[in-house]
């Protein structure tokens, strides 16, 4: 166990090249790069829960990816435990923590459990995989018992009978469950869960958020879910006293104790996304209008000057198409917006009317 915190991430970015080969690049007049995710800075602690939530294309899945390791940041650093993880990886530089343990560590369950699951195998095959690569000390004995043992812990009962079952014969809910046992038997400290419980019914989602605040408990893991539902992270981060990360354009605009950033959000945007979900609070009352100038996302190769909000930011002054934001370090609830510092020259800039 150590002081560091599980994952931190620090001004990661991950810049996707569009042009499709070298001559592109050697013109130079290629296209520009996708800026899936820029300059975030996010520390993981343990027993963390963090909700990363945005509108579809805004980077969380990639800085997700990035966070546990499965994508590269083309600039800034991702360290799991202190130690850099591509210089694990790459075998370079000091290493204290082995890659292997890294990545066994750091675990992802899939918005589409189907699709990571083998359809020829049955569940116990499925899960017997990765024990036997990374606890090869295990006897076949010992393994079954542990496999049999997490299915009844997530609920699939009686588990010899799932655990002889092929992925067509498990509702989405089941396999998902099995996702979710997969990930837990590498006893990692951190689990992406990538819009894990988006294509489950409302009823499921439920139950699946609360097996996975349950099973966060029990095996001491930490948890990043990714979704583009407020609802969903709201109800999860809440329960878990965990925090809610908001991004837009690949940047976090907003980050901070759950109920915080939701009862008292701090950035525009924010407030957008509170408007676009409507069950979010009985209080809350959705106006007709969204609250943005424009609805267009603009393009993520150009992205605006200044801060990125400011072409939909209903709110937004001449200093914001000027100046970029950053978003505060305290370790509380902090927003990239100018709003947020009484002393910024925003309060004395003239209005945008464009
Ligand atoms: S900095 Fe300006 S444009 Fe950006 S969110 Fe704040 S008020 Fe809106």
């Amino acid at each position: 166990m150590s002081a560091e915190p599980v994952v931190s991430l620090s001004d990661v970015e991950v810049h996707f090249d569009q042009n499709d080969g070298l001559v592109d690049r050697l013109r130079g007049d290629g296209k520009a790069p996708v800026r899936a995710v820029d300059g975030v800075s996010l520390d993981i602690e343990e027993n963390d829960v963090v909700a990363l939530v945005g509108e579809s294309g805004c980077g969380k899945t990639t800085l997700g990816k990035a966070a546990i390791g499965l994508q590269r940041p083309t600039d800034g650093q991702v360290r799991y435990r202190g130690q850099d993880v591509w210089d694990a990886f790459d075998g370079t530089g000091d290493t204290t923590v082995d890659a292997e343990d890294i990545r066994r560590s750091l675990q992802i369950v899939h918005q589409d459990p189907g699709s990571s699951l083998n359809p020829n195998q049955t569940v116990m095959a499925t899960l017997a995989a990765p024990l036997k690569r990374w606890y090869d000390d295990l006897s076949r004995e010992d393994r079954r018992a542990r496999i049999l043992g997490m299915l009844e812990t997530v609920g699939m009962e009686p588990p010899a009978d799932y655990a002889e079952r092929y992925p067509h014969q498990l509702s989405g809910g089941e396999k998902q469950r099995v996702a979710l046992v997969r990930a837990l038997l590498m006893n990692p400290d951190l689990i992406l869960a990538d819009e894990a419980v988006s294509a489950l019914d409302v009823s499921l989602r439920v139950e699946m958020m609360d097996l996975m605040l349950e099973l966060q408990n029990q095996f001491d893991t930490s948890f990043l879910f990714i979704s583009h539902n407020l609802s969903n992270a709201r109800y999860l981060t809440k329960r878990a006293g965990g925090r809610i990360g908001i991004m837009y354009m690949g940047e976090l605009v907003e980050v901070g104790p759950a109920e915080e950033v939701l009862q008292d959000p701090k950035h525009p945007y924010t407030r957008v996304l509170k408007w676009a979900t409507a069950n979010l609070h009985p209080d809350y009352v959705q106006v007709e209008e969204p609250p943005v100038r424009d609805i267009d996302i603009p393009d993520q190769t150009d992205p605006p000057s200044g801060c990125r909000f400011h072409t939909r930011c209903p709110v937004a002054r001449e200093a914001c198409r000027e100046e970029h934001p950053s978003l505060g370090d305290d370790g509380g609830h902090a927003a990239a917006c100018f709003r947020d510092d009484d002393s910024h020259r925003y309060w004395s800039s003239p209005e945008l009317d464009d």
